[in-house]
């Protein structure tokens, strides 16, 4: 049976920059990247707030080049994904999809968050031409336009007071008569002038031509359908951490985040360690990812020095 000394799980900032350190350490550390390659940030276009980038850098290539820097310092990048682990005791038992199997001395959970979409054929259409899930990422685009956010939670309050800070307007989208968020967020919203809040309204039907998103068709309470004008159609309905792998032996928080130890990335399990969105509900950004990624390997390898691993 297959050997490593550390097994990354997940390829987006998290895990290829774990790779990258745990390479340049000397680990070799093999990492499946999972059933999306290059993570959540492959579903936008062009990333603008990664440092290093002054004119932006297509998604894409960002999560490629990470890879092809983590494979020249010897991580084996492999596709597919892990299967099944038993994280009971070490070394760790790991199946990939295809039926191999791997004895791991340590393991980085890097396997993200999913965003929660509304399932419409049309919002999948139109993903990364106007739909997104991540207002911190692509609101810059939407400057002096309309938008719509969908959401009740702190998260759709939170990212329509930052899209009314660059939009023309934002109307928030909210599936009933109350807001499930906080009632400081609550008063941000309200105190925002160019934020109308859309009650009792669920999305229909994303609307949109060749050039991307032109509108949203509202179905509300009453039964009244009718079309906003937008350019960008905003969820914020949630994320679902992938950890649910791992669940049997790892503590997470009620929302089935990973929890780590203070400012570590170990988990409650020795020798298992979690970096990026999978333990991080509140940032959720490429850049926050990459450094937890970067604070695993680092933890990962004080961990095999000191069992002399
Ligand atoms: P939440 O689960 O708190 O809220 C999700 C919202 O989306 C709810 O209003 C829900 O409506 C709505 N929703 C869910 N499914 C649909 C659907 N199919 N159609 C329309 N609306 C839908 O998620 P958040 O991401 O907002 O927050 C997650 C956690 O992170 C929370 O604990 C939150 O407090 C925390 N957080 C804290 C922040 C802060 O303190 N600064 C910032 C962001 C998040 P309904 O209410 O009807 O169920």
């Amino acid at each position: 049976m297959e050997t490593t000394r550390c097994l990354i799980i997940g390829s987006g900032p998290a895990g290829y920059t774990s790779a990258i350190y745990a390479g340049r350490a000397d680990i070799s550390p093999i990492l499946y990247e999972g059933m999306e390659p290059g993570g959540q940030l492959t579903t936008t276009t062009v990333v603008e707030n990664f440092p290093g980038f002054a004119e932006g850098v297509d998604a894409n290539i960002l999560m490629d080049t990470m890879g092809k820097q983590a494979k020249r310092f010897g991580a084996d990048i492999r596709r597919g994904k892990i299967a099944s682990i038993d994280l009971s005791s070490r070394p760790f038992h790991a199946v990939d999809d295809r039926g191999n199997e791997i004895l791991a001395q340590s393991v980085i959970i890097a396997t993200g968050a999913t965003a929660k979409y509304l399932g419409l054929p049309s919002e999948q259409k139109f993903r990364g031409l106007g739909v997104s899930a991540c207002a911190t990422c692509d609101g810059f685009f939407y400057r002096k336009k309309d938008v719509a956010v969908v959401g009740g939670g702190d998260t759709a309050c939170e990212e329509a007071t930052y899209l009314a800070g660059l939009c023309r307007k934002v109307y928030i989208i909210v599936r009933r008569d109350v807001f499930r968020a906080s009632k400081a967020m609550q008063e941000r919203v309200n105190n925002t002038p160019n934020i109308e809040v859309l009650w009792n309204c669920n999305t229909q039907e994303v609307l949109g031509d060749e050039n991307g998103v032109t509108g949203a068709r509202l179905l509300r309470k009453d039964g009244k359908v009718f079309d906003i004008k937008i350019d960008g159609f905003f969820l914020a309905i949630g994320h679902h951490p992938n950890s649910d792998l791992f669940k049997e032996w790892i503590d997470t928080d009620e929302n089935g985040y990973i929890i780590t130890d203070g400012k570590t990335s170990k988990t409650n399990v020795e020798g298992v360690f979690a970096a990026g969105d999978v333990q991080d509900p509140h940032y959720r950004q490429a850049i926050t990812a990459a450094a937890s990624g970067c604070r695993a390997a680092l933890d990962v390898e004080k961990f095999l020095i000191a069992n002399n691993l």
